[in-house]
């Protein structure tokens, strides 16, 4: 068996492994480079295989970085399905369908800046249109939890529930006698929707990520605690309540979490907008899909009730609605994309808010290095939105628990049940990786780390 990994080799984003076994090649993942330019200069690169000679296409969950080069195989050539859950599917239709209407947008942008300068002409297309995005989608095969199938002759494959994200999956290939796990992205046991993943057994082979194996996360009682009180402090301010969140598994936690304090009588009746017409799609898959999430969330909808429809929830879909928020001033709590405030309706309610002292932002989500997000945790004092200088006065609270990915905790819980099993390390930031790696390696494991397009015999 011969594992190659084209993406998330000593780095976190571009997921995109090939495992060559039983004269079979399957590919899981096919994820988008997404930073810093140099790394997304990879999403252009060719792939180290020939897409026209995958045997199966494998894909672990519908975000970004796993699923963004897809539409890239079938423009190479690749000619068979994408098999994933069917809630994998529906995410990544979203997810794909952003992907291609924001690099319009940029491509679009980039012509007219060129354009100016004269050299229109240097200006590459965009990496995939909105009609390779459906082309991509249309080629989603729906594969049952739990059930294990042949994904090509002499090629077992099960997917089991890896806790990350709606219809998230980790993948238990066998083949020549043994068996090969993909982690794809786990879940934080801590999550309050989706439940934590059982541990695989008995693999001889582990290819996991390790986006936090450096860290462990808050509690989720201690989590809930400090959300609470942190929203009362906002709302006791008197201004509008900020939250800027992903569209996936964030935004469907932060309305559960708002829903179980209005039930509990915790917090006062506010007005609350969904400003995300990205997060109100993904709401619905997550109603969709309530029997994949934790029995505590699908008790609630089994009394009727939705866990993400707290009371006085406003779905705002057209710029129109979401423009008649800027009209209020006080008392209402805003849910609004991006995460990191680098773009989306947020940036808007943020330009309309941060200079005001009893506004509030609550940032339950990570930001990196460079962005908007980043800097307001960081305590800058003054920040550009649409090129106008906006002075922070609002206060800026950061919530660190709520997270989707495993920490280290978690990950040696997984590993638990497959004590032989060598580690192949991905999905993480080098320092990271080489942390966990030494560790694991005074444990007794064997490891690696595998780098960008070069084979590893396993
Ligand atoms: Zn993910």
């Amino acid at each position: 068996m011969r594992l190659t990994s084209a993406g998330a080799a000593r780095t976190v984003t571009g997921s995109c492994h090939l495992l060559e076994a039983a004269g079979q090649r399957l590919l899981v993942d096919c994820g988008l480079f997404q930073g810093p330019r140099e790394l997304e200069a990879l999403n252009r690169e060719p792939f180290p295989f020939d897409a026209r000679e995958l045997d199966a296409v494998l894909v672990t969950h519908g975000h970004l970085d796993h699923v963004g080069r897809l539409p890239l195989l079938v423009e190479r050539g690749y000619a068979g399905p994408f098999l994933a859950t069917a809630s994998t599917r529906e995410i990544a239709a979203v997810i794909l369908r952003d992907a291609a209407s924001l690099q319009a947008e940029d491509h679009a942008r980039d012509l007219r800046k060129a354009a100016r300068a004269g050299r229109a002409h240097t200006v590459p297309g965009p990496l995939f249109t909105a009609a390779d995005a459906e082309e991509a989608i249309a080629r989603f095969r729906p594969v049952a939890f739990g059930t294990p199938f042949e994904a090509a002759p002499g090629v077992r494959v099960a997917y089991r529930q890896a806790g990350h994200i709606l219809g998230s999956a980790y993948l238990e290939v066998e083949a020549e006698g043994r068996k090969v796990v993909f982690s794809g992205d786990l879940g934080n046991r801590q999550n309050a929707l989706h439940p934590t993943a059982e541990p695989p057994q008995g693999a001889d082979a582990v290819v996991v990520e390790t986006t936090y194996a450096d860290r462990t996360h808050r509690s989720l009682e201690a989590t809930r605690q400090e959300f609470e009180e942190v929203l009362m402090r906002a709302v006791q301010a008197g201004g509008n309540v900020i939250i800027p969140t992903f569209a996936v598994e964030r935004a469907q936690q932060v309305l559960y979490e708002l829903y179980r304090l209005k039930a509990a009588g915790r917090i006062p009746d506010l007005p609350v907008y969904l400003d995300s017409p990205m997060a109100t799609k993904v709401t619905h898959l997550y109603r969709h899909g309530n029997s994949e999430l934790e029995p505590e969330v699908k008790a609630v909808f089994a009394r009727g009730e939705d866990p993400f429809d707290p009371p006085s929830l406003t779905f705002t879909v057209t710029t129109e609605e979401s423009m008649r928020i800027n009209d209020v001033h006080a008392g209402a709590v805003i849910i609004a994309g991006s995460g990191m405030m680098t773009g989306g309706r947020v940036l808007h309610h943020l330009k309309h808010n941060l200079w005001r002292e009893a506004a509030s932002v609550v940032v339950v989500g990570y930001q990196a290095r460079g962005t908007l997000g980043r800097a307001l945790v960081d305590g800058a004092k003054m920040v550009k939105i649409f090129g106008e200088d906006i002075a922070v006065k609002a206060s800026i609270h950061t919530i660190g628990g709520f997270s989707a990915h495993a920490d280290r905790d978690d990950l040696l819980a997984f590993l638990s049940r497959s004590p032989d099993a060598e580690l192949l390390l991905v999905h993480g930031e080098p320092d990271v990786m080489d942390a966990f790696a030494a560790d694991r390696r005074a444990a007794g494991r064997r490891v690696r780390c595998p780098e960008l397009g070069a084979p590893l015999e396993l």
